[in-house]
């Protein structure tokens, strides 16, 4: 361990994302065993728009809940973090009662895939992954100069979304492109790792069992949707690709669609006399309505936010009837798939926003499943609250909803890379 770091440690974790910002402090030790712990203090900015969202709240129950307009996405999450050690919810004396600061990066590429302290070497190798995920990594990269900025004595850990998926096969990471592509790095890496990951790690501990000896499909449901397979505690399947936007329905992004479509769009209309295929707008404009245009939103017309599409539903708004159907469908697809890739399952896991929070997704996901021995049972499914078990005592596969723990999973790699010397 680095001269300096003592035990138990405040460990800052920065998860960053396009258009929000999570900051949590945890206090973790080699005493704090494996069941998640609440932080000490947690911040969330979003942005939409011209209008900014401030959250803050500590563990005593001190709150800060502030709405302003835009300003530079730096300054803001800076603004947040002073709130740690000073004014109403702040719970140090000081910024140097930071030992650690972890952060969440979307994209290690194929070199990064283990958690790892940020070095000058490390940062051009996330910078190098830009190459081939040019949107995945600045908010991590802005997080880190942050950090750098105000507190550039500490160690900081970089923890990949993309590192737990490095134990897929062959068959499940290469894409029946030509191998050049792939020899370019044009590859599934698979994302949501770190909760996909611990929710593993999480349902052994809920069923009492050897992680070793079971097979476990989880579901991360929220903004972004990602099932994986895992064997053993290792991914051995996953539907997010290239991109995160390959698999299931999300909330505004498309998942998987016929490539032929993208061709027939950017080809354009024979008819146009302005048609130019290899205009940059175009492409730029086809980016944009499979990442922000599409998924519920643009099916159900009405919102990206599965809790609006529900309420739509249920007041008879067919189109939104129907980005449920397909929303549940897929899923179901998706399922279905990863069983194959597994050959069996022991349990089936819900988690992130709509996985912790919808019963009726939940059961309509499990509704096909009764062949491979899956057994809703529908008081538990509809009084869940997370972390629990919602099948029948007799079901043959154990049904569970996880809640998601990314910022906490971060810590605990800042802890273990810690106590294991190696910072
Ligand atoms: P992110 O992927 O951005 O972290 P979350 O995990 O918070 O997102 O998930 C957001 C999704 O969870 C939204 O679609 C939201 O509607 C959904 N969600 C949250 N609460 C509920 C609920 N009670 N019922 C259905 N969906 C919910």
């Amino acid at each position: 361990m680095q001269p300096g770091l003592s035990f138990p440690m405040k460990i800052l974790v920065l998860n960053s994302g396009s258009s929000s910002q999570k900051s949590a402090l945890f206090e973790l030790g080699p005493d704090s065993g494996d069941d998640p712990v609440p932080p000490l203090w947690e911040g969330k900015l979003e942005w939409s728009g011209d209008k900014e969202d401030l959250h803050i709240r500590n563990r005593s129950g001190q709150e800060i809940r502030h709405q302003s307009k835009a300003g530079v996405h730096r300054a803001s999450v800076g603004t947040m973090l002073e709130n740690l050690w000073s004014g109403s919810t702040a719970v140090l004396k000081s910024a140097s009662g930071i030992a650690v600061a972890g952060h969440r990066i979307v994209h290690g590429g194929r070199k990064l895939t283990l958690s790892v302290r940020i070095t000058p070497e490390v940062k051009r190798e996330i910078e190098n992954v830009a190459a081939i995920a040019p949107l995945h990594n600045q908010a991590g990269l802005e997080g880190n100069e942050l950090i750098e900025k105000l507190l550039p004595n500490i160690p900081q850990i970089a923890v990949f979304d993309t590192g737990f998926h490095r134990t897929l096969p062959p068959e499940a990471f290469v894409y029946p492109l030509p191998y050049a592509w792939y020899e370019r790095g044009i590859r599934r890496y698979g994302f949501h790792g770190i909760n996909h990951e611990y929710c593993a790690h999480r349902t052994a501990q809920l069923l009492k069992r050897d992680l070793s000896s079971l097979k476990i499909i989880t579901c991360h449901l929220g903004n972004g949707c990602s099932l994986a397979a895992i064997e053993a505690g290792k991914s051995i399947d996953t539907t997010m690709g290239f991109t995160p936007l390959e698999g299931l329905m999300m909330g505004t992004r498309s998942g998987s669609v016929d490539p032929g479509i993208l061709i027939h769009i950017l080809r354009g209309d024979p008819r146009d006399p302005r048609r130019n295929p290899r205009d940059a707008a175009l492409i730029e404009n086809v980016d944009h309505m499979l990442n922000h245009e599409s998924g519920l939103l643009g099916i159900s017309g009405a919102s990206s936010d599965m809790r609006e599409v529900l309420d739509a539903m249920r007041v008879g708004n067919e189109r939104a009837q129907l980005a449920f159907d397909i929303f549940v469908y897929r899923l179901q697809a998706g399922i279905g798939a990863m069983a194959a890739s597994l050959g069996g399952l022991d349990a089936l896991v819900f988690t992130a926003g709509i996985g912790e929070n919808s019963p009726e997704v939940r059961k309509a996901a499990c509704s096909k499943f009764s062949f491979l021995g899956v057994q809703l049972d529908d008081a538990r499914n509809s009084s869940a609250k997370p972390d629990a078990e919602i099948s029948s005592t007799g079901s043959r596969v154990r049904v569970l909803v996880i809640r998601a723990q990314e910022d906490w999973a971060i810590a605990k790699e800042c802890e273990r890379l810690s106590d294991a010397a190696s910072l």
